[in-house]
């Protein structure tokens, strides 16, 4: 296929960044990668990997002349990147991100980007809970969806472009208003990964006897809690940015976690039978 980028820019080489280059690599979409990145260790494996051609911690030397700049850093540090390399960004290139909230990011992102080029936000929805550029691979995005965060200001053509080059990574894309993705996101992902760190917290302070009850887990709190292990800056940087959607569905959960602990506290087995059934329902009528 012909080129689609003649030099793509990756700020922040991780999983998703170094996942995005792989696989446009592959698609023979691109012509060359710089990555770019802070510590050294890091960089030096993309290169080894091939995730890369190019390396260096200069943010503003890694952009220029790039024709499409990828940002994958932890999300409260997004809007700062784009603010640093705004001056350095060459006419007509296109900015655009996967980080795991959007309305913070999409407003703040279009404030810093200069005229002449284009911020377009967007979020693919696949991942694992490992980082850094050695858990990168090239079908980490296919048949998975990328979701797309058009809003005012957003130039039409950018945003065609930034779907064409997801589409190659195997990706499907959708379009979405951010709020409304950070909304549902808050609920299916933000929530989850908040809930798994709490319980395992509980879990791993708990008394019993004096003894060190994780010994003990088995298959059940192995899966519930797998998405524990990701990377607590990560998680701590979605936390802060997607706030108020985010309270607003631990208030929900805690608002069920009451409803189950008085049924259980007033023996009511109807009431619980139907409390875990409708659960059930729910989760098997998940694809
Ligand atoms: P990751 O594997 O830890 O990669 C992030 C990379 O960014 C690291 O290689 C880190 O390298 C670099 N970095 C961190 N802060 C930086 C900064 N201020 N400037 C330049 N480089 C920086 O994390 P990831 O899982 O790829 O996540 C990246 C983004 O994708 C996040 O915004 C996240 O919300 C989003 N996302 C993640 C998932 C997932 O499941 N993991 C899914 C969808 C979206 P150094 O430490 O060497 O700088």
């Amino acid at each position: 296929m012909t080129t689609m980028i003649d030099r793509l820019a990756i700020i922040g080489v991780g999983l998703i960044g170094g996942s995005f280059a792989r696989a446009l690599r592959e698609a023979g979409a691109v012509g060359s990668v710089v990555g770019i990145g802070r510590s050294r260790a890091n960089l030096l494996e993309a290169l080894s990997l091939g995730i890369c051609d190019e390396i260096t911690q200069d943010v503003l030397e890694g952009v220029k002349g790039a024709s499409m700049v990828f940002i994958s850093v932890p999300v409260c540090s997004i809007p700062g990147v784009v603010a640093k390399i705004a001056p350095a960004l060459a006419p007509g290139c296109i900015v655009t991100d996967g980080g795991s909230v959007k309305t913070g990011i999409v407003r703040e992102c279009e404030a810093h980007i200069p005229a002449g080029c284009h911020f377009v936000g967007g979020h693919p929805i696949a991942g694992t809970e490992h980082s850094g550029a050695a858990a990168s691979f090239a079908t980490l995005y296919q048949g998975k969806r990328c979701i797309l965060t058009p809003a005012e200001k957003t130039d039409p053509a950018a945003l065609e472009t930034v779907a064409r080059i997801w589409r190659l990574t195997g990706a499907d894309v959708c379009f979405m208003e951010p709020g409304h993705h950070d909304r549902i996101f808050a609920e299916i992902s933000h929530l989850p990964h908040a809930v798994a760190y709490a319980l395992v917290h509980a879990v791993g302070t708990a008394d019993v006897e004096g003894e060190n009850v994780l010994s003990y887990t088995a298959g059940g709190f192995r899966d519930f809690t797998r998405i524990a292990s990701s990377d607590p800056i990560m998680w701590r940087d979605i936390s802060l940015m997607n706030r108020d959607a985010l309270l607003a569905s631990i208030d929900g959960f805690s608002a069920s976690l009451a409803e189950l602990r008085r049924r259980i506290d007033s023996g009511d087995q109807a009431g619980l039978t139907d409390f875990f059934t409708t659960a059930k329902q729910f989760r098997d009528a998940i694809v």
